[in-house]
């Protein structure tokens, strides 16, 4: 890919999970407790990353969308990042169905996912396990990573640059 590339990203998940406060916090570094769950942003995010420039276009999905809508959203992006919520199993059952989806959109390419598990600081609320994040991560073979909007923990930022990187390798 050719030198300060645009990268577009999209980010799924069960409302409430959290999409938009990692968003929020990759992009400012803070924690904002409410953001309109009906909102859907675009933003557009300067990076170096491995000594390149790139725009990252990083899209924040409301899950109201219209079937259609949601599609377009999943052929726009060029990688995504699909996020439960840790304290929510029913959240967590949802993101196979939903990579499904995408990679039905994405055809013939192939899918370029991180899987994240928010709201790590609730341990006393967890549902979701580590093993059982790690164990679905292996089997849609893509990257995983455990963290909090809410107190940085667990890099968040790692988790959207690790996923340009990826997105640029292939
Ligand atoms: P979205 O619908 O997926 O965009 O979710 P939001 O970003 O709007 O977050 C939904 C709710 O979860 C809000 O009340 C947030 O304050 C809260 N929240 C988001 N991330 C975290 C987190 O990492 N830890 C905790 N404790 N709460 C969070
Ligand atoms: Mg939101």
């Amino acid at each position: 890919m050719a030198k300060s590339a645009e990268i577009k990203l999209a980010v799924f998940g069960r409302a409430g999970v959290g999409k938009s406060a990692l968003v929020v916090r990759f992009l400012t570094k803070r924690f904002i407790w409410e953001y309109d769950p009906t909102l859907e942003s675009t933003y557009r995010h300067q990076a170096v990353i491995d000594d390149e420039s790139v725009t990252m276009e990083i899209l924040d999905t409301a899950g109201q969308e219209e079937m259609l809508q949601r599609e377009g959203h999943m052929r726009w992006g060029d990688g995504f990042v699909i996020v439960y919520d840790i304290t929510d199993r029913g959240s967590f059952e949802e993101v196979l169905p939903l990579k499904s989806l995408l990679e039905e959109a994405k055809k013939p390419k192939q899918l370029t996912m991180m899987l994240v598990g928010n709201k790590a600081d609730l341990e006393h609320a967890r549902q979701v396990s580590t093993e059982e994040g790690e164990r679905l991560a292996a089997e849609l073979s893509c990257g995983f990573y455990e963290c909090s909007a809410c107190t940085g923990e667990g890099s968040v930022s790692e988790a959207f640059l690790e996923l340009c990187r990826e997105v640029r390798r292939r």
